[in-house]
């Protein structure tokens, strides 16, 4: 495809890079340029609507045109439009939201501390981990454990947690003292004759005899997605949290819940830890915190943690870290609202229907001889497609294609390998999953035509 000179097309690909995109592709073919968005919808600078069935980055929980949001963040921007929590500083917005957040907390917290991104929030509390192991004397108890496939972020500690190939090759990571354990994608890694249950009884053993080959001394902490997004969606199989906890309480290491994309509805509850029955010590948050009106995020504490690291802060004199945008009053005063918007409206309990309805729809689609699986929880989901028995097929490109047509035919998704993502605005009707699932079909029915 040739560009046209001068056009937005052409002038993004002459002077923007792009994150999760490949650079010399982008040079010849452009970007989509996006204008507008309202409800679940997004429109183009073709003027072509797309139903955005990833709310964005699994994030815009209240769709794209939220006044209340909109008017919120203008009337903070003209009474305070910046200030820090550094130096015992702080404003009413964050105090609201700290508060707001601690009584939310599906399990007993302590302290909010405030970031601007999930990757930057996973990254700190690793830090904070750390600070808090020389607190209790403990300076070897320093590894952290995560899973293959999960995603945490791409800052250097956050992509090391990260299990995808592609946030570690040829970025020297993940760094040592960060480890990964089986994925619980039962579907994928469940062997011949294993049950769902037998095989969350293996993962468990997995993560049980890493920790004995490390020395159970050595490790700080535990971190997983409720639900696994970016890595596939995959949902663990039952009775997999409860054996994950009682390893993990057997030789006192923490539990860190990334609810990043879980959070605040996405499951069906307002807490992936709550739809899994997780009790974790910290809980990262962010995306549907604010609906991503603005880059903001924070994780929670509860006090096994935050004792120790505020014993240390009073010893050494200050708690050296900090970010100058964190807490921002502007981001603080959207996300209240966002969180008001979303407990009025009832859309957890709208993402709990909907998600039955757009899982139904998929689950359908799985007598299709291109679909290997279809998964979900609440409003997040994905169809997962396979190359029929006896066909060699690259893996991706069963995936790249359905992403294509799902485009042309206005919805976007997102492919990851062969399993396409599915988590639409929170705010999405029933006419509208229908709509969604239409698309699909047609899709489906159109790669279907091309490979068969
Ligand atoms: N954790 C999870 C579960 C995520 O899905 C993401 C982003 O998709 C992150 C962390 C990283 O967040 P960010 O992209 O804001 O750094």
């Amino acid at each position: 495809m040739t560009l046209r000179p001068n056009s937005p097309e052409a002038r993004d690909a002459a002077y923007h890079m792009h994150s999760y995109t490949n650079a010399r592709a982008l040079e010849k073919d452009g970007p989509l340029v996006l204008e507008s968005g309202e409800g679940i919808r997004v429109t183009d600078n073709n003027g072509k609507s797309y139903i955005e069935g990833m709310a964005g980055l699994w994030s815009v929980g209240v769709g794209f045109n939220e006044k209340r949001l909109v008017d919120v963040a203008a009337a903070q921007m003209s009474k305070l439009p910046y200030y820090h929590n550094f130096t015992a500083r702080s404003h009413g917005p964050v105090i609201d939201l700290a508060e707001k957040l601690i009584g939310m907390a599906p399990v007993p917290m302590s302290k909010v501390f405030f970031t601007n991104s999930g990757s930057e929030a996973n990254d700190t509390i690793v830090k904070l981990i750390w600070y808090r192991s020389n607190a209790l004397g403990k300076p070897e108890k320093k590894k952290i454990i995560s899973r293959n496939r999960g995603y945490h972020g791409v800052t250097i500690v956050s992509a090391s947690l990260t299990g995808l190939p592609n946030n570690h090759r040829s970025f020297d990571l993940p760094l040592p003292g960060i480890l990964h354990t089986t994925c619980p994608h039962y579907w994928k890694e469940g062997q011949e004759g294993e049950t769902e249950e037998q095989f969350a009884s293996r993962c468990a053993a997995d993560l049980d005899a890493m920790i004995q080959a490390e020395g159970p001394d050595t490790i700080a902490a535990f971190i997983g997605e409720p639900v696994m997004g970016a890595g596939g969606v995959v949902v663990p199989p039952a009775t997999y949290w409860e054996k994950i906890q009682e390893v993990l309480a057997k030789y006192d290491i923490l539990l860190i819940a990334d609810e990043v994309i879980c959070g605040f509805g996405r499951t069906g509850k307002m807490f992936g830890t709550e739809t899994f029955g997780i009790k974790p010590d910290i809980m990262t948050m962010s995306k549907q915190l604010s609906s991503s009106y603005f880059p903001f995020s924070a994780f929670m504490m509860n006090d096994r943690v935050y004792q120790p690291i505020a014993d240390e802060s009073d010893k050494i004199g200050v708690l050296g870290h900090g970010y100058t945008g964190a807490a921002h009053p502007v981001g603080a005063a959207i996300s209240l609202e966002n969180l008001k918007i979303i407990e009025e409206r009832g859309l957890v309990e709208n993402a709990a229907a909907m998600g039955a309805i757009m899982r139904k729809g998929l689950d359908d689609l799985t007598g299709n001889a291109l679909v290997g699986e279809s998964r979900g929880v609440g409003l997040i989901a994905a169809l997962e497609l396979a190359a029929p028995e006896g066909m060699e097929i690259p893996v991706g490109q069963l995936g790249a294609k359905m992403s294509g047509y799902m485009m042309e035919n206005g919805l976007i998704s997102r492919a990851m390998g062969d399993a396409l993502g599915f988590c639409p605005p929170m705010i999405i009707t029933e006419a509208e999953v229908k709509e969604l699932l239409d698309i699909v079909g047609t899709s489906l029915d159109a790669l279907t035509k091309e490979i068969l």
